[in-house]
C-alpha cells in the first residue's frame, strides 16, 4: 500500500475485497484473522481502532473513529460474517473473488464484505480530508444468526457521552434508501408427551398432537395479524405475518410420540410487535395446552426457547439522517425491505437513527456464485466520497 500514490478507487476497491473475501468467515468460525487484517490495513494509514471481543475469544467486532473523537459523527456499518456455502451449488471457489463481465463473484460480496471493502478503501480519503465530523466503522460479526454481535458494541457506544449523529447500514439495497424493516422474533416449542405402544395409544400423551393444537392456533392468529392487524404500503407483504416454519416428532408408526418440536416466527410492523405476537402464544400455549397435558401426567409439559430476536426499525421519512442519505445518495425517494438488519439495533439499543443503504442486491445473498456488479461498490463510493466532503464541512 503507498499513501502518497493511492491507486485509483476502482483498484483499491477490487483489491480490498479480494482479500476480505479469502477470509472464510461463514459465522461458525472466527473472524479474527479478519479483523486483524483490517486493523493492519488501518494503521498503515495511522488510524487504529477498538477492538470488542466476545466471551469465546474467537470474534471481535471494531469500532474505528477517523476524525475528533469529542464530536458526534456519522457511522459505516457492516457485518463481516457470511452465511454457509454447505451444500450450494457453487460453480468456483467461493472464497476466491474473480472478476467477470463487470461483476464480482465470491462469498459475501453483496452480503456485505463489498460495502466493507468500499469503506475501508475510502479510509486514505478520509485521513486526508481532515474531517470536523468524524466518520466512524462499525464492523460486526455473527449478523446472520440474528444480529447477535453488533450488540456488545452498541452497549459500549450507548455508555459513552458523545453519541453518533447517524448510521448507514451498508446491506446491499442497490443503494436505495431504506427507512425501515419488520422486526422478527423466533421460538421453539418444546412439547414433552408420554410413549406408549400404539396400541394402547390412550394411555399415552401424544405430543404431536398438542403440538397441533399449537400450529393450528398460530394459523388462525396469522389469519388475524393480516385481516386485522396493522398495514404498512411500503412493504411487499403490508402486515405483520406469522407462521410454524418447522415440526419435528415421532419415532415409529407403532409408538404414540413423546417428542415433538416445533418452531414459529413473527415477523412484526411495529418497533416490539413481533416478540408481543409470540410473546402471547406462548402464554396462551402455556394457559390452554400445557394444563391439559399435565393433567394426563404430571411429567408432560412445553418448553419454549427464543431462537432469534430483533426488533423492527421505522426511521421517520423527514428524519436528518434519511434527508442526508437522500443527499448523498442523489435521490429522493425511500422505501422498506423484508430482510432484517443491525440498523433497528442502532436504533432501538444506542438511539442513533440509522437508514439501510449498501451496494448490490439482496437478490443475490445467500446464493449460490454470489455477485456483486462493480457499478454498485463505484456507486457507492461515490456517496461514502460525498459523506466525507459533508463531514470535512459541516461544524457539528
Ligand atoms: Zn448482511
Amino acid at each position: 500500500m503507498n499513501q502518497t500514490m493511492p491507486s485509483p478507487r476502482p483498484d483499491r476497491i477490487k483489491k480490498l475485497l479480494a482479500d476480505l473475501v479469502a477470509f472464510d468467515t461463514v459465522s461458525d468460525r472466527s473472524n479474527l484473522p479478519l479483523i486483524a487484517y483490517i486493523e493492519s490495513y488501518l494503521a498503515a494509514l495511522g488510524v487504529s481502532g477498538q477492538r470488542i471481543v466476545d466471551e469465546t475469544g474467537q470474534k471481535a467486532s471494531l469500532w474505528v473513529t477517523i476524525g475528533p473523537e469529542d464530536r458526534p459523527g456519522l457511522v459505516l456499518s457492516g457485518h463481516t460474517d457470511v452465511v454457509p456455502v454447505a451444500g450450494q451449488n457453487w460453480t468456483q471457489n467461493p472464497f476466491a473473488l474473480i472478476e467477470r463481465d463487470g461483476k464480482l463473484y465470491g462469498r459475501g460480496t453483496t452480503d456485505m464484505k463489498g460495502f466493507v471493502a468500499v469503506c475501508l478503501a475510502m479510509v486514505p480519503e478520509m485521513v486526508e480530508a481532515k474531517l470536523t465530523t468524524p466518520i466512524h466503522l462499525a464492523i460486526s460479526y455473527d449478523e446472520e444468526i440474528g444480529c447477535v454481535g453488533v450488540r456488545p458494541m452498541l452497549r459500549e457506544i450507548a455508555k459513552r457521552s458523545v453519541r453518533p449523529l447517524g448510521c448507514f447500514v451498508g446491506e446491499p439495497t442497490e443503494m436505495k434508501v431504506i427507512i425501515g424493516h419488520k422486526g422478527k422474533h423466533g421460538v421453539r416449542a418444546t412439547f414433552k408427551g408420554l410413549a406408549r405402544h400404539s396400541s394402547i395409544a390412550p394411555d399415552g400423551v401424544n405430543a404431536i398432537e398438542y403440538g397441533a393444537e399449537l400450529i393450528t392456533e398460530i394459523r388462525r392468529r396469522a389469519v388475524q395479524l393480516a385481516a386485522i392487524g396493522s398495514q404498512d404500503s411500503l412493504y411487499d407483504v403490508s402486515h405483520s405475518t406469522l407462521l410454524t416454519s418447522i415440526v419435528h416428532g415421532g419415532a415409529a408408526l407403532n409408538i404414540v410420540p413423546d417428542h415433538c418440536a416445533i418452531e414459529f416466527e413473527c415477523r412484526g410492523l411495529g418497533i416490539t410487535e413481533s416478540r408481543q405476537v409470540t410473546d402471547a402464544i406462548v402464554a396462551w400455549a402455556k394457559a390452554e395446552i400445557e394444563p391439559a397435558m399435565k393433567k394426563r401426567h404430571p411429567d408432560c409439559a412445553i418448553d419454549f426457547t427464543e431462537i432469534l430476536d430483533y426488533p423492527a426499525i421505522d426511521t421517520q421519512a423527514d428524519a436528518a439522517i434519511v434527508t442526508l442519505a437522500k443527499k448523498l445518495a442523489g435521490r429522493n425517494d425511500h422505501a422498506k425491505v423484508a430482510f432484517g438488519t443491525e440498523a433497528s439495533l442502532f436504533a432501538s439499543m444506542a438511539d442513533i437513527p440509522s437508514v439501510v443503504i449498501g451496494p448490490g442486491s439482496i437478490a443475490q445473498a445467500h446464493t449460490p456464485d454470489e455477485f456483486v456488479e462493480m457499478s454498485e461498490l463505484e456507486k457507492c463510493g461515490d456517496f461514502i466520497a460525498k459523506l466525507i466532503a459533508h463531514c470535512a464541512k459541516t461544524e457539528s
